[in-house]
């Protein structure tokens, strides 16, 4: 569909008219893109105006702040420890690499919680140690005073009761898809939840966008997440956004602009 209530979203892919529209891709593994740079190249000529680009371990943390000093003012980074990529022995390690420069952070993420493989879910001491590792993230955004970007796969209660014990009072609960009770406790709570390109097609993710509230949906990508078969890249975001529009029935001008003004004020981005 190219066409939303009679308004063409042409305007958003015209060179000169992107600063009317600069979106923010709220949450990207910029450091895992094959060419970080050509694909910033691409996101930029796409009316995306600022990254917040998530590290998961040790190595995309270091990767993400570098890249975030490369671009400064378009890549805004977010240290953390994500739930299937922890390898113990390197914890201590990477808590202190993020403790160190958590001032350089916009935000602490990707971290939170993951039961959805046959392992966590049989096996308690991965779910034990995952959740060891979330509070001791969420006590240090807590502390620093920085918005968190969460994981919650398949462990949508939990991550949710952790979150409002020990967190920071502020963040996103990234590609939300879980039950619409909890979206409702999340919403109530403060919390944010972001549309990714799934918004196209699955059904879980559509009805959570549905019933939040424009005010409270960020936008991002997750690349280089693969939807359909092709892996993504931050330059795609007009296709979450898109798909959000079409589920909102609202014009496109009016998302991008809703979901932007929404991560400024959640991520204090200024674009
Ligand atoms: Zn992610």
């Amino acid at each position: 569909m190219n066409c939303l209530n009679g308004r063409a979203p042409i305007r958003i892919f015209r060179r000169g008219n992107l600063d009317l529209f600069k979106l923010i891709d709220t949450h990207a593994h910029v450091s895992d893109l094959d060419n970080p740079v050509e694909a910033l190249e691409r996101a930029k000529a796409a009316g995306v105006g600022a990254i917040l680009a998530v590290g998961a371990d040790m190595e995309t943390c270091k990767a993400t702040l570098e890249l975030a000093s490369t671009f400064p003012g378009y890549i805004y980074p977010a240290l953390g420890i994500h739930p299937t990529e922890i390898v113990v022995q390197e914890i201590p390690e990477t808590v202190r690499f993020i403790e160190e420069n958590i001032e350089k952070c916009t935000a602490i993420g990707e971290i939170g919680l993951d039961y959805w493989s046959r392992e966590a879910r049989k096996n308690k001491e991965i779910r034990d140690l995952q959740r060891d590792l979330y509070i001791k993230q969420l006590r240090i955004a807590s502390e620093m005073d920085k918005p968190v970007s969460i994981h919650a796969r398949g462990s949508w209660r939990d991550a949710l009761d952790i979150v409002k014990t020990h967190g920071p009072g502020r963040g996103v609960f990234h590609w939300y898809s879980g039950p619409l009770d909890i979206l409702k406790e999340i919403l109530d709570s403060g919390y944010y939840i972001s549309a990714t390109i799934a918004a196209e097609y699955s059904k879980e993710h559509r009805a959570a966008l549905t019933y939040a509230p424009l005010e409270r949906i960020l936008i991002e990508t997750d690349s280089p997440v693969i939807y359909r078969g092709s892996p993504s890249e931050p330059a795609d975001l007009v296709r979450t956004l898109k798909a959000l529009s079409e589920l909102k029935g609202l014009p496109l001008e009016d998302v991008a602009q809703a979901t932007t003004r929404n991560a400024q004020k959640l991520f204090k981005i200024r674009i």
